[in-house]
């Protein structure tokens, strides 16, 4: 007998209890985009990125973006992480944060905390839905860096112009909710924002601790696993300050390999968990396997 064909089909929530708090990743959507460079190793030759995607098994004309946002209950908060693309791209295979929560148990409304790791598009566009808070029960919380760089704009790169009039549009308005966070500060209780700037100018990554288990939600220290991770000298398009975001890239990969946190980066491959080994000095992308059970 034959059996019909039935798509592909691809897991699209995950969760992991660690210590008394429970982390769920969720896939907001994937694009796969022609090119390697630009928008990574914007620096290097062409043979260079050949040679790299084939010792990584990789495509060399093109890659697959993916955006996982992260959500944390803590038992006593609902802390989303990002709010991924919103309706802009849901033409384009990703914005479905919002209606994939159901899939992990959840309501937009049981959001009680949003926090942002920073303001680019495939972060914030989802914060509002048909006209109207998306999760309309969150308190907002960013940094302090970069909301009031985003603000002032003097120094937001030119081709950031539309991201910058998108958060003068959707974040700014948000203002009077909103929390600012320095490097240190807690999001909530078990949750302190770490400085990670140069992605964007005030970019945060989140430091996630319970019961002696930590996992630091990274947001876009690294925007691919292969291409910026493994060679964080190497220049990418989308760091709005390239040297800082290097030197950011490289202090963060060594606290994760040398700390053995568990990493959850918003554009590693889904369920986007993982580690840093860091092999001989040189870094590598290892997603969990059972390291997060019992
Ligand atoms: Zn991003």
């Amino acid at each position: 007998m034959t059996s019909a064909m039935l798509g592909e089909f691809r897991p699209l929530v995950y969760r992991f209890q660690m210590g008394s708090f429970e982390l769920t990743t969720i896939l907001d959507g994937a694009q796969t985009r022609p090119g390697i460079n630009p928008p990574f190793c914007i620096d290097q030759g062409a043979e260079t990125i050949a040679a790299h995607a084939w010792a990584n098994l990789l495509p060399a004309d093109q890659f697959e973006n993916t955006f996982t946002p992260t959500i944390v209950n803590t038992g006593k908060s609902l802390v989303l992480f990002d709010v991924g693309n919103g309706q802009m791209r849901r033409d384009a295979g990703a914005g479905y944060l919002r209606d994939r929560l159901s899939l992990a148990g959840y309501r937009p409304e049981d959001i009680d905390v949003v926090a942002f790791t920073h303001v680019h598009p495939d972060h914030i566009g989802g914060v509002r839905e048909a006209d109207a808070p998306a999760f309309p029960n969150a308190r907002y919380v960013i940094g302090e860096v970069e909301f009031d760089e985003w603000s002032r704009g003097d120094r937001i790169p030119p081709q950031r112009s539309e991201n910058r009039d998108m958060f003068l549009r959707l974040i700014v308005p948000l203002a009077e909710n909103m929390t600012f966070l320095k490097p240190g500060d807690d999001v909530v209780a078990g949750i302190r924002a770490v400085e990670a700037f140069g992605h964007s100018l005030g970019h945060m990554a989140y430091l996630v601790e319970s019961d002696g288990k930590a996992a630091l939600i990274w947001g876009d220290v690294t925007n691919h696993y292969a291409f910026s991770l493994q060679k964080p000298e190497w220049q990418v398009a989308f760091d709005d300050d390239k040297e800082r975001a290097i030197a950011t890239r490289k202090r963060i990969l060594d606290m994760a390999a040398a700390d053995r946190l568990t990493i959850i980066g918003h554009h590693m491959p889904f369920p986007a968990v993982g580690y840093v080994e860091n092999l001989n000095g040189a870094y590598r992308w290892l997603p969990a396997s059972y390291q997060l059970r019992g």
